[in-house]
């Protein structure tokens, strides 16, 4: 019976809650913390069972460690913004509770997300003899164990992984972004990039295109994308020649996002506007709709897999692992629409792996480096079934 702190109460973190509430014979404690605690007690509305709620800047360390030593949990589940990790990674070594994220850190004035600020803290977690484990939602997350089990079951070694991250979901807005805006825009307007050979291929932002038959979605448009899991992905299967990451994009999104981008409305450096300073990326946030309102309105799926070429027994064969998930029934289920679904079930079950000891160890972590088969046994139950085939030719070029 665990104690589980939760950090962020959006989107994601509202999926996540749910999730931890209904595993009732493993996380018996709940609190759900964030900036503004009124959205943890809506949150806390819309369960069966009580919770604890409380107020936290996550940015003040001091502030997390003293909510830490008061409700004194076994796990701290961030589930804020990618700025918040490091914090939230020193309260956790200050207090000595172990830790778990589904984003990689990204300094809030650089569009620029990687893992060595993360990586750097692997000696001080292994020092203090607790876990922290990184990027476990969907994607980072559920694709890396998708990786690390085809490798382990359908592998001697793999050569290709295509990640392709499908939302075939409609909320009737001619503009809104599935997930936090800021760190969407800022994602999908950088430069692409992919690895081959030992190295890094940059690309323009959104320059490589592929239309792709997604089974119960139809045809789609997928773009080139530098996407965090890359980084750790490369580094722990090194004997893979190419990775790369792919995701959907309607034309209307790319349209707006075009006029935004010309404007100046995706900037991230502060600019001066009638005696204040603003960030135009920032403002825009406040004026897209929030990403937790579109449960009730987004209709459709989403697919999500990975596509794997190598050799097993001397062969080579072509592999393809996947999930669906239906909009609305996550919406009747808990509330919030595939995108924020497919990110909090991983992470709930990432958090029970480790605080039932299926997960174990003392230093930080990718998902990919532990063992899958826990994972993969329990997932469907909890909402994220995957189906698998293989594939007679490979169906990327
Ligand atoms: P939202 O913007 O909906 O929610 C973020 C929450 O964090 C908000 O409730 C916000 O509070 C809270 N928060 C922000 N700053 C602080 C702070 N300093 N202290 C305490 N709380 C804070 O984002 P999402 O739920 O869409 O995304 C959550 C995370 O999930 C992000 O890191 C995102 O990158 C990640 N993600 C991962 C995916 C994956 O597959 N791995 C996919 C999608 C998202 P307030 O409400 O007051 O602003």
């Amino acid at each position: 019976m665990a104690r589980v702190l939760i950090i962020g109460a959006g989107a994601v973190g509202a999926v996540v809650t749910h999730k931890c509430a209904q595993a009732a014979d493993v996380f018996e404690h709940i609190l759900l913390a964030s900036r503004t605690r009124a959205k943890c007690d809506a949150i806390a509305r819309q369960l069966k069972r009580p919770i604890q709620t409380a107020q936290v800047d996550a940015d003040n360390v001091a502030e997390t460690v003293a909510l830490i030593r008061a409700f004194r949990p076994d796990l701290v589940m961030n589930i804020a913004l990618p700025y918040q990790d490091l914090h939230i990674m020193d309260a956790c070594l200050e207090t000595g509770v172990a830790y778990l994220d589904t984003a990689n850190y990204e300094p809030p004035d650089t569009a620029r997300f990687e893992y060595k600020w993360q990586w750097a803290y692997h000696e001080r977690f292994r020092a203090r003899g607790i876990l922290a484990v990184l990027g476990c939602g969907f994607d980072p997350g559920q694709t890396n164990l998708y990786t690390a089990y085809a490798r382990k079951h359908h592998f001697d070694r793999i050569d290709t992984l295509d990640i392709l991250d499908c939302n075939g979901g409609d909320h009737g807005y001619p503009f809104a972004t599935n997930f936090n805006p800021e760190i969407n825009i800022r994602e999908v307007t950088a430069k692409g990039r992919y690895w081959e050979d030992g190295r890094w291929v940059e690309t323009e932002p959104l320059a490589v295109k592929r239309t792709f038959d997604f089974a119960e979605v139809g045809p789609k448009n997928m773009y080139l994308l530098y996407h965090e899991e890359l980084e750790s992905l490369a580094r722990h299967f090194p004997e893979c020649r190419r990775m790369r990451f792919w995701m959907t994009f309607g034309d209307s999104y790319l349209t707006h996002l075009r006029v935004l981008q010309n404007v100046g409305m995706t900037r991230i450096d502060p600019v001066e506007f009638e005696g204040h300073k603003i960030v135009p990326l920032q403002f825009l946030k406040r004026l897209l709709p929030d990403p937790a309102s579109l449960g009730p309105r987004t209709k459709g799926k989403t697919n999500i897999g990975c596509i794997l070429q190598g050799v097993k027994d001397g062969r080579p064969r072509c592999y393809y692992i996947w999930n669906i998930c239906d909009h609305q029934a996550c919406y009747r289920e808990v509330q919030s629409q595939a995108v924020a679904y497919t990110t909090g079930v991983p992470a709930m079950l990432g958090g029970k792996l480790m605080v039932t000891g299926a997960w174990t160890g003392a230093g930080v972590f990718n998902v990919e480096q532990f063992d899958p088969d826990p994972f993969m046994r329990e997932i469907g139950r909890w909402g994220l079934p995957w189906q698998e085939t293989f594939l007679d030719r490979y169906p990327l070029d």
